[in-house]
């Protein structure tokens, strides 16, 4: 419960002999007190007078309860923890599409891929694995821990949102059953999130990709985030709003304080480092929205978090007429 050596003072010394023999008498004689571990380990102490003794057996005592009920809170806390999370996990499986693998439809998937936000079959899973975690981040829901982002993320795509994208264009292919072999199943998830051959079709726009996901985020649009972060590059993925602001579209979804939207982002290689043109992270972003998720997110990726004042950011619609530039588009992105 605790250590002797680091809990003594130096002026107190082990008798180091077995006082089990001792009269109570004997040892109130020798100011002498003993400490019993709930697993029969013994330590024998000697204090100098009646007061010290009976003072630190006062203030050890006070210590064995205080352990004893900060054990007790603990134990409170991951269980009700637990249940909370076995309830959000069940509420995920309830998810429309959810109640078939995402590949290979065979009933009630036990594991998740993250960041496509999709159920899997075990079968499946190990495919996914072997894709790497660029493309595929699998998790199961029943012997993993499932933090508060990972369960947003996986609560708002589900496997129907997921393969209208994903999976938006069979082109003619048939898509294996539960029953397939490991080489069809194979074939068929790696055709379609290594090779993205049945993506939806990004929407018809002059915008580069980048600026809309810039928009997108902007409008917490989730299926358009996942659309275009299926089809878009790390560098898409990093596009600012222009010189002048420079957000991100992490900037932008930390500002709506979107946890779900902000780990996509990061998961598809937003640049975590990033300031805009005030020299703000994300985190000032996330903090100035009150996002308590979202800086937790940002932190545990290493997102720096010095804290300046966030300043107003000019109106690009006024600005710029630079037609890529999507951000006036959104007033929602302006800050102040
Ligand atoms: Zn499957």
């Amino acid at each position: 419960m605790f250590s002797r050596t680091s809990e003594l003072p130096s002026d107190l010394r082990n008798t180091g002999s077995s006082e089990r023999t001792r009269t109570r008498s004997e040892q109130e004689e020798n100011f002498e007190f003993t400490i019993v571990s709930l697993t029969g380990q013994t330590w024998h102490f000697e204090a100098t007078s009646y007061e010290e003794r009976d003072a630190w057996v006062q203030v050890i005592e006070s210590q064995i309860l205080a352990s004893l009920q900060s054990c007790e809170s603990s134990k409170n806390k991951s269980r009700l923890t637990s249940q909370t999370e076995a309830m959000a996990l069940q509420s995920i499986r309830s998810i429309r599409g959810n109640s078939q693998c995402a590949d290979c439809e065979a009933q009630n998937p036990d594991w998740a891929s993250l960041n496509l936000g999709a159920l899997i079959c075990i079968e499946c899973s190990g495919i996914h694995r072997n894709l790497g975690t660029h493309l595929s981040r699998v998790r199961s829901l029943d012997l993993d821990e499932w933090p508060l982002e990972l369960i947003r993320v996986m609560s708002a795509i589900g496997n129907e949102l997921a393969n209208s994208v994903w999976e938006a264009n069979a082109q003619g292919r048939l898509k294996p059953g539960p029953d397939a072999s490991r080489e069809e199943r194979e074939r068929w998830i790696r055709a379609k999130y290594e090779q993205r051959l049945f993506v939806a079709s990004l929407p018809c726009t002059d915008l580069s990709l980048g600026q809309q996901l810039l928009r997108a985020t902007a409008e917490e649009d989730l299926r358009t985030v996942v659309l275009l972060v299926a089809h878009g590059s790390r560098q898409q993925v990093n596009e600012t709003c222009g010189e002048g602001d420079g957000r991100n579209a992490l900037h932008l979804a930390s500002h709506k304080g979107n946890v779900v939207i902000t780990q996509l982002l990061i998961w598809y290689g937003v640049d975590l480092m990033a300031r805009d043109a005030h020299g703000n992270s994300a985190m000032a972003y996330a903090r100035q929205a009150n996002s308590q998720e979202c800086v937790d997110t940002l932190a545990q990726y290493g997102c720096p978090d010095e804290r300046f004042p966030l300043m107003a950011t000019p109106n690009l619609s006024r600005r710029n007429t630079n037609r890529n530039n999507s951000c006036s588009s959104s007033g929602s992105t302006a800050l102040i």
